[in-house]
C-alpha cells in the first residue's frame, strides 16, 4: 500500500505539491489526471524518493520512506517505476535489459535472472524478442521489455508515468493491455495517464489534480463520468 499524507513539495519558490493525501491500498489501482504541470509527476517521484518532499509523510508498505533513518535504496528496490521514456540499455538485448540490474542489484545468477527475465517477457507478450536489441523494437515493444525489466525486480507496487504518452497510437493498446493484466493479477499501481479509457475501466479511483491539490477523487464513474467539481469537467471537456 502507498499512504501519502500531507505532502507538500517546493521547487524555490515554486510550491508545486500543496498538500497531498492519497492511499493506494494492496492491489488497488489508482489513476492520477489533471492538466500539465499540476503536480502529477512530483507526486510519483516523491513516492519513491527521486525527489524529497519539502513535508508531510510518504509510507510506502508499511515504510515511511520520509523517514531519514530508513535505508532507501531497499524501499525502492520494492517499487517498479515505469516513465514515459523507456531508457533500456541499447547496447543490451531484451533479455541483457531484464537481468542486468537483477544480477547486480539482487546478486541473482544468470541462470536464475534469465528464466525470471523469460517468465516476465512472456507477460508482456515478447517471448520472441529476447535477443532484439531495442533499436530493433518499436516503441509499445520497448515499452513492453521496460514493464517486464521493472517486473523482474518482484516490486510489491508498480508506479506508471504516462507510460503511453511518447507511442505512437496504434502502439498504445498493447501497453495498456499488458498494464490491465497486472491489474487483474492484483498488482498495486499508481498511474499518471492521460488514457480516460483506461482509467474509467481499470481504476479503482481516479485523483484529479490541478495546480498542486486533488480536486476530486473518487470511483471512475464519478470522476471521469460525472465529475463534481467545475474545473474536473473543464479538464475533461479537453482531454476526451
Ligand atoms: P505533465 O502533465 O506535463 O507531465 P505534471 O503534472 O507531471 O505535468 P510536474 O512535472 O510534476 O507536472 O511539474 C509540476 C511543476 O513543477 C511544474 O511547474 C514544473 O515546471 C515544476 N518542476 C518539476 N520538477 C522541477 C524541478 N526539478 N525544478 C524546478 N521545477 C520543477
Ligand atoms: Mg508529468
Amino acid at each position: 500500500a502507498i499512504e501519502v499524507r500531507g505532502l507538500r513539495k517546493s521547487f524555490g519558490e515554486l510550491e508545486v505539491l500543496r498538500g497531498i493525501d492519497v492511499t493506494v491500498r494492496r492491489g488497488e489501482v489508482v489513476c492520477v489526471i489533471g492538466p500539465s504541470g499540476s503536480g502529477k509527476s512530483t507526486l510519483l517521484r516523491c513516492v519513491n524518493l527521486l525527489e524529497e518532499p519539502t513535508s508531510g509523510t510518504v509510507r510506502v508498505a508499511g515504510t515511511e520512506v520520509t523517514d531519514p533513518e530508513v535505508d532507501i535504496d531497499r524501499v525502492r528496490r520494492r517499487i517498479g517505476m515505469v516513465f514515459q521514456s523507456f531508457n533500456l540499455f541499447p547496447h543490451l538485448t531484451a533479455l541483457g535489459n531484464l537481468t542486468i540490474a537483477q544480477r547486480r542489484v539482487l546478486g541473482r545468477g544468470r541462470a536464475e535472472a534469465e528464466e525470471v527475465a523469460r517468465h516476465n517477457l512472456r507477460r508482456v507478450g515478447l517471448t520472441d524478442k529476447e535477443s532484439g536489441y531495442p533499436a530493433q523494437l518499436s516503441g509499445g515493444q520497448q515499452q513492453r521489455v521496460a514493464i517486464a525489466r521493472a517486473l523482474s525486480m518482484g516490486p510489491e507496487l508498480m508506479l506508471f508515468d504516462e507510460p503511453t504518452s511518447a507511442l505512437d497510437p496504434e502502439l498504445v493498446g498493447d501497453v495498456l493491455a499488458v498494464m490491465r493484466g497486472l491489474a487483474d493479477e492484483g498488482m498495486t499501481m499508481l498511474v499518471v495517464t492521460h488514457e480516460m479509457s483506461f482509467a474509467r475501466e481499470v481504476a479503482d479511483r481516479v485523483v484529479f489534480m490541478d495546480d498542486g491539490l486533488i480536486v476530486e477523487e473518487g470511483p471512475p464513474e464519478q470522476v471521469v463520468g460525472a465529475p463534481r467539481q467545475a474545473r474536473t469537467r473543464a479538464f475533461l471537456s479537453r482531454v476526451l
